[in-house]
């Protein structure tokens, strides 16, 4: 059985894992305590973690924040920017193929009184940073676009974007989750204020994630308020004893994607055009969704006509785990397709790893042929 399911979750890296077990089994000293050797260590651990994650961003590390993952981040920043500039505005853009953690959150503080502008994409998936300077006011306080998209790996011209907001004063929030380890990140030469990553997509531990919290105009880190009230961790952004193993993990799983960085976009970006080749040639009725070219290697969004997307993942799932789109709405139709005009019904998506290989989707393949006859 081949997986097929990279973009709901990867699995951990060989060398994740040996950091963390070797951490779990020497290490266990609270990194908030003081003085004795085990404390000090458990410091030192997180500290180089936090410059492992920074490095793979092109930031430093005092911008980084550990949190519980994406969904975490996500909620931290836009309840947290809200609650902060609720009285310079309360309005807030945000796109409509955004992750549920970013659109959910928007919805719960429309309910206390922010006014919420969800920007169309075009047919690839793509927000305009034209149609985003029309729907800038006086009261934005935040302006919240996803880098790449979960569904079908479309790329936002986040360059653009950033410079559209900063230009308006307005911040700037990326859910950078898919994009972190397929996209060269240098956050030194963007003006985004606010970004989520997670572990778990790029080969390390679940329930970890940071959010880069940048530097306002006077260098000084963004201040917003916490989302987890407590102790004094994580420069009083997160309250709570640091999951020192997971960071750990979290850490080498971001050394090892910069390491590895090219070299993994290109295996990524070869097996696609090959993944799409053979399928094309096996049902030349197979329509590919999001942008071409624009797009993070490794998620291949199709449309098999005449299928019923359900009953096909059920048929393969013998030989591959493939799913009908984003695991956070898997009971629910897709609104990143709708956006987009594709036939949900009709629609899988595979996402490969570093650790797919062309000759394992053979079966795959062929039986996206037999689907339609
Ligand atoms: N944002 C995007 C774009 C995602 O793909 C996901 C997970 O699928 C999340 C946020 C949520 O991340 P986490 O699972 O770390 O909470």
């Amino acid at each position: 059985m081949i997986y097929l399911d990279n973009a709901a979750t990867t699995p951990l890296d060989p060398e994740v894992l040996e950091t963390m077990i070797e951490y779990m089994r020497n290490e266990y000293g609270n990194p908030s305590s003081k003085y004795y050797p085990q404390a000090i260590s458990a410091q030192k651990s997180l500290e180089h973690a936090r410059t492992q994650v920074a490095e793979l961003l092109g930031t430093r590390p005092e911008f980084i924040i550990f949190t519980s993952g994406s969904t975490e981040s996500n909620n931290f920043v836009l309840k947290g920017v809200a609650e902060k500039y609720c009285k310079k505005g309360k309005h807030i853009i945000t796109s409509k193929t955004e992750h549920k953690s970013v659109l959910e959150t928007c919805h719960y503080l429309a309910k206390k009184g922010y006014e919420i502008t969800y920007l169309d994409v075009d047919q690839s998936g793509k927000v305009s940073p034209s149609a985003l300077l029309e729907t800038i006011r006086k009261d934005t306080i935040l302006v919240s676009i996803m880098w790449a998209n979960n569904e079908i790996g479309t790329l936002n011209p986040i360059s653009e974007i950033a410079r559209v907001c900063s230009s308006n004063n307005v911040l700037f929030h990326v859910d950078a989750t898919q994009a972190v380890g397929k996209v060269d990140i240098n956050l030194s030469q963007m003006k985004i204020d606010f970004l989520s990553l997670a572990s778990h997509k790029l080969h390390g531990p679940k329930g970890i994630g940071a959010v880069y919290v940048g530097p306002d105009q006077l260098g000084i880190r963004h201040k917003i308020p916490s989302l987890i009230h407590g102790g004094s961790q994580e420069f009083k952004y997160r309250a709570g004893t640091q999951a020192m193993h997971d960071i750990v993990g979290f850490g080498k799983a971001c050394e090892v994607a910069k390491r590895d960085l090219n070299e993994n976009i290109k295996h990524l970006s070869v097996l696609e055009s090959q993944i799409k080749a053979e399928l094309l040639s096996a049902n030349p009725k197979i329509r590919f969704n999001g942008d071409p070219t624009q797009k993070i290697p490794g998620i291949i969004s199709i449309s098999i006509p005449g299928i019923n997307n359900e009953l096909f993942c059920k048929q393969v799932a013998p030989i591959a785990a493939i799913s009908t789109g984003s695991a956070c709405t898997i009971n629910e139709g897709s609104y990143v397709l709708e956006a987009i005009g594709a036939i949900q019904t009709e629609t899988v998506r595979l996402s490969v790893s570093r650790e797919s290989k062309l000759e394992d989707l053979k079966s795959l393949i062929v039986a996206t042929k037999v689907a339609t006859v």
